[in-house]
């Protein structure tokens, strides 16, 4: 198999389904060997099985991200295994509530922070050295619109994806001067599970299918990506401004 990513390693959270599904599918096809994280093994062994009927590899990781200190094992086993990172694909995600600031339950609040943001700083923290390692390594965050918009009964899982952004900005400030680059993304509404759950009403055959928003993201993983710090709008098709204060 010959691809863009041929040799490199990439990590990609949320793989058992949805946008994160088809993006490990897509990273495996440019010749990228996948480390497919999730909870539900089903999943991750009907992606393997398309990774390999595609001539790609994959390692499976089942894993829940509430788990903090597994984090950081994989991490050391990343290091152990292949002492660098080329790909990190931050694409796990819970909704939590749609509901009023005021009535969301302190569990529900607990889980989603801990799931959206907590999970983001740890995944980070314990790549970081691993993608500084890589001549080009590349770092994807999925935010959402929501993010932006701050829409009312979306403010909990608003506040995860601004969390999210606001450490991958500052994560590409600090990388500024290295080959790593940091990007955010925002997907758009895509049909998915997640999405089901949040606009139950929806057609989905009205939405986009998360292979074809997969497809537009796969070039933040190249090693030729120049943009770091920046947020890319799937729908656009390109990144956009942020206005970056001194
Ligand atoms: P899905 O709900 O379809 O998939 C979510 C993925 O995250 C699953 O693979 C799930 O795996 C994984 N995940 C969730 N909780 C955990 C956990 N505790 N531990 C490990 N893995 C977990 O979501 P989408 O594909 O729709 O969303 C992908 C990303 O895109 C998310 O970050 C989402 O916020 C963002 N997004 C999606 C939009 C949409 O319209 N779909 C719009 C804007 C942003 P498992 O359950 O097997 O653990």
């Amino acid at each position: 198999m010959t691809g863009r990513l041929q040799g490199r390693v990439a990590l990609v959270t949320g793989a058992s389904r949805g946008i994160g599904y088809f993006l490990a599918k897509a990273l495996a096809a440019e010749g990228a060997h996948i480390i497919a994280v999730a909870r539900t093994v089903g999943g991750l062994e009907e992606l393997d099985d398309e990774i390999q009927s595609a001539g790609g590899s994959a390692t499976l990781v089942p894993l829940d991200l509430m788990d903090m200190p597994g984090i950081d094992r994989l991490g050391g086993a990343i290091h152990e295994r292949w002492g660098k990172l080329d790909v990190l694909v931050l694409n796990a995600g819970a909704l939590g509530v749609l509901a009023p600031l005021g009535h969301i339950e302190a569990k529900t609040f607990d889980k989603t922070m801990r799931i959206n943001v907590d999970a983001t700083w740890r995944l980070i923290r314990t790549t970081d050295p691993l993608l500084r390692a890589s001549d080009a390594g590349r770092a994807i965050y999925l935010s959402s619109g929501a993010a932006h918009s701050t829409k009312a009964y979306w403010g909990l899982y608003a506040a995860t994806k601004a969390a999210g952004e606001a450490m991958i900005k500052s994560w590409a400030n600090e990388t500024r001067n290295l080959a790593l680059r940091v990007n955010s993304v925002n997907p758009g509404a895509t049909r998915t599970a997640m999405r089901a759950l949040a606009m139950p009403g929806e057609n989905p055959d009205t939405l986009p299918r998360p292979a074809d928003v997969a497809a537009k993201i796969l070039p933040l993983a190249f090693p030729d990506l120049t943009e770091t710090g920046r947020l890319f709008d799937v729908r656009q098709d390109r990144f956009l401004t942020y206005h970056m204060p001194d």
